[in-house]
């Protein structure tokens, strides 16, 4: 009888630890896994996908590519990744963890944590609720940012035309992300993003009066599309974009805390720097 009793006791412990680990298994793996993604490096598949398909990355020194390294193998941690009619591959991880770090990559820490669902389809989709054909889109309501992977792909295979649904939607995301609470929310400084929404306003009114304007038409929407497609110029037109707006340039970049344009025209002066010694 003693005995039974024993086995009893033995049984209902196990059985509780058990469950313990299925009910807190998710959170216990979390957990481990925060603690050591820090000490692993991204791995050297993965930086050169990044270095073949994201020019942004490939124009980073030293630290700064270790610190988009860093970021990517976060954001591949903290998001989940769901394929919809597509295999998800490491290779589109990668890439679109790429996109994100770029658009948030003057926040140090910035997961974009609203958004924790990254849903991939093949191709250009059918909103249901619009009935329009889309190649992406950011729903605030589901946490959700859905891409189609061929517009992604043709977004990065043409890196100066100003159009990369990558960016775009990542802009979407970080727009969305500031006025949502978090506990990383309110990370764009108030001042400027104010003095934004009036230039933004100013430029969207001279799109829609036909007026001489630099953006494509679409920016001439709403703010939230004047923001995304102004991301969109702001990665793969810089200089251009600094040249024909250069206040919206420079209040964007004080926004996004980088300074893509910087960037080009100081590898150009060293580019030249042989040249200007020889003469
Ligand atoms: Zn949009």
């Amino acid at each position: 009888m003693e005995i039974l009793l024993k086995a009893l006791v033995i049984l209902v412990f196990v059985l509780s630890g058990v469950a313990f680990l299925f009910k807190f298994s998710k959170e216990l793996m979390d957990a481990v896994g925060i603690a050591t993604y820090g000490l692993v490096r991204l791995s050297k598949a993965h930086r050169s996908t990044l270095e073949q398909w994201n020019p942004f990355y490939k124009n980073l020194e030293g630290p700064g590519r270790k610190q988009f390294d860093r970021r990517v193998k976060e954001i591949l941690y903290e998001k989940d990744w769901v394929g919809k009619g597509i295999a998800v591959t490491w290779e589109m991880k990668v890439r679109i963890a790429g996109a994100m770090a770029q658009v948030t990559f003057g926040f140090d820490d910035l997961l974009l944590l609203h958004f924790k669902r990254i849903f991939i389809l093949p191709g250009e989709f059918t909103n249901p609720r619009t009935g329009q054909r889309q190649v992406g889109e950011v729903i605030a309501g589901r946490g959700a940012i859905v891409l189609s992977w061929a517009n992604f792909e043709q977004g990065y295979a043409k890196p100066d035309d100003a159009h990369n649904v990558g960016l775009h939607e990542m802009a979407h995301a970080l727009w969305l992300g500031n006025g949502i609470d978090t506990g990383e929310d309110h990370f764009m400084d108030a001042a400027t993003l104010q003095h934004w929404q009036e230039l933004a306003q100013g430029e969207i009114d001279r799109i829609n009066d036909h007026a001489g304007h630099y953006f494509r038409k679409y920016a001439g929407t709403n703010q939230a599309e004047f923001f995304a497609v102004a991301v969109e110029y702001f990665f793969e037109q810089p200089v251009a974009f600094k040249e024909a707006l250069p206040e919206v340039y420079g209040c964007l970049s004080r926004l996004l805390r980088q300074d893509p344009a910087a960037k080009v025209e100081t590898s150009l002066q060293a580019a030249l720097q042989p040249l200007v010694g020889d003469r």
